[in-house]
């Protein structure tokens, strides 16, 4: 049978093509309608005559096309390569420039400069897409024939290179194929109990693993209708939360809907999960959140080079979904926290996480280097990621198959010698009274090699004093430990997927 991706994703359409498969505030597509759109615009891949691996990038607002445009991309064999919308020109051009797309699509506004990093990158297919449905890609497309035989693919072959968030550093391009990707939306789709008559609220960006893959490949393998919005947008998402059973986000997400009086539990009536990913969702999110809607949120860990590797369970009778950790490894998938000769930590001791699995990326695009790198000799990914099983969490005991995330390698701080972990600072900060969240950092210091310097955000209305929380964590943590400075902002910098950019941070306060 053919390990095309989207071959895979057809098999769980529903047999009658004519329900409605995608849905905006304006238009409804039924599965007809994506058998056949996806078709016209495979169709003119195929007539450009690319050599296979050819890469397809894209830039374009969210949009059904969008999506359409990369399930056509799937069944012409080609590789997808979605870039943030918020991309300008010079970053474009690294990007055109490292990849070396044979078609590129963007944004009618954008298109003078797009065309320019094209050229320099020597792609000669530049074609527009809107999300009004204009552009030359669908005047071209639009006339052409409305059914395509996908392209035979084994499961090696490449599907999408994903650009990480570059949130420590310049982005990696992931090479994902068929298989990586087909087995990871198998297992969620089992674990995470998708059904046939879900509705998912789809309100991701679509340039990134959460959004395009998570999310759009459950309901897709479902056969699950999707409510397709371009944005959080609270009005929209209180009007459509009422008629939908699964909703998936980043933490910032869920702040904002609780942030809004009209959010309860008669607009979460027919809800049957809300998934939280991407950055840490706080403990008192959740809590909040379970008040406000009955609803525990499920979280789950992943990244652009796995896609996902642990979750919170869904069915109760496999055990409750606990605030501040990511869940149990997904079935498949390898997880082990190891210190930095390697060695199994036990419960509780803090260590690198490393994976393994059907799941698991192949390389970073054009990097040599940096793929042999991060990954072990006996052929686990090093994620980058500090984490624990079990230990303890929002005052509960966790289990010890469970695991907690408590930061990044390359956000650790060596104080005098010591180690220090930014996240059991921001916890006891975020715990005082008048705190909304906080973020820990190390700046360069004479003596110590780092100091520790917290930034910290008040709640609405509070007023915080710095020397007060000092004096405080003073009598909590050892010394080294405590902030030699603690800064008071309004907000904390994100990036588009709601991570904390510490990279920021760490440049603004370096001065002590
Ligand atoms: P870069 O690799 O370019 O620095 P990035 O790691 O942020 O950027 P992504 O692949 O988009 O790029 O994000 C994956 C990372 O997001 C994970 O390695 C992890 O640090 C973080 N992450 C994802 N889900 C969670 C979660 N539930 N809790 C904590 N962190 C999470
Ligand atoms: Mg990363």
């Amino acid at each position: 049978s053919n390990a095309n991706l989207y071959a895979v994703l057809q098999g769980g359409f529903p047999k009658d093509r004519s329900k409605v498969a995608l849905e905006t505030p304006d238009l409804q597509y039924t599965w007809d309608d994506i058998d056949r759109a996806t078709a016209c615009m495979a169709n003119l891949l195929a007539s450009l005559d690319l050599p296979a691996g050819s890469r397809v990038a894209v830039q374009v607002e969210k949009s059904p096309e969008a999506l359409l445009l990369y399930l056509a991309t799937l069944r012409a064999g080609l590789v997808y390569l979605p870039l943030n919308t918020a991309y300008r020109e010079s970053e474009i051009e690294y990007f055109l420039g490292n990849a070396e797309p044979a078609v590129v699509v963007c944004a009618s506004k954008n298109l003078e400069w797009v065309r320019r990093a094209a050229d320099k990158a020597g792609c000669a297919h530049v074609f527009t897409l809107d999300e009004d449905r204009s552009g030359s890609l669908l005047d071209a497309a639009g006339g052409l024939s409305q059914t395509f035989k996908t392209v035979p693919r084994k499961p090696d072959d490449l599907a999408a290179i994903l650009y990480t968030s570059g949130t420590t550093g310049r982005s990696k391009g992931a090479m994902l194929s068929h298989g990586n990707l087909a087995a990871n939306a198998r297992v969620l789709n089992d674990y995470w109990g998708w059904r046939k008559d879900d509705v998912l609220l789809h309100m991701l960006p679509i340039f990134h693993v959460h959004g395009l893959f998570v999310a759009s490949h459950g309901a897709l393998l479902a056969g699950a209708k999707m409510i397709w919005l371009p944005k959080l947008d609270a009005d929209l998402a209180l009007r459509y939360l009422p008629q939908s059973t699964v909703m998936m986000g980043v933490p910032t997400y869920y702040v904002r809907l609780l942030s809004d009086p009209r959010f309860d539990r008669g607009v979460c009536a027919r809800m049957r999960l809300f998934i939280s990913g991407s950055a840490p969702l706080l403990a008192e999110t959740f809590s909040d959140f379970q008040k406000r809607s009955g609803h525990a949120i499920l979280e789950r860990y992943g990244m652009s080079e796995t896609v996902m590797l642990t979750s919170n369970p869904y069915d109760p009778k496999l055990g409750e979904r606990l605030a501040g950790t990511v869940g149990r490894a997904l079935p498949g998938v390898q997880v082990r926290v190891v210190d930095d000769a390697g060695i199994a930590l036990a419960p509780g001791e803090i260590g690198n996480v490393q994976v393994r699995g059907p799941n698991v990326f192949s390389g970073y695009w054009r990097m040599p280097e940096k793929t042999r790198e991060e990954f072990t000799d006996d052929g686990w990914f090093k994620t980058g990621d500090v984490g624990r099983w079990g230990g303890e969490s929002a005052g509960r005991d966790v289990p010890a198959d469970y695991l907690s995330i408590v930061g990044r390698s390359k956000d650790l701080i060596i104080s005098g010698g010591y180690n220090v972990y930014p996240k059991e600072i921001e916890t006891l900060i975020d715990d005082m009274p008048g705190v909304a969240e906080s973020a820990v950092i190390g700046v360069p210091h004479a003596d110590f090699g780092e100091a520790v310097v917290a930034v910290v955000v008040p709640k609405e209305g509070a007023a915080l004093d710095a020397a007060a929380m000092q004096a405080e964590l003073k009598a909590r943590i050892a010394n080294f430990k405590v902030p030699k400075r603690v800064h008071i902002i309004d907000q904390l910098p994100r990036n588009t997927m709601g991570k904390v950019q510490k990279n920021v941070l760490r440049e603004t306060y370096q001065a002590l």
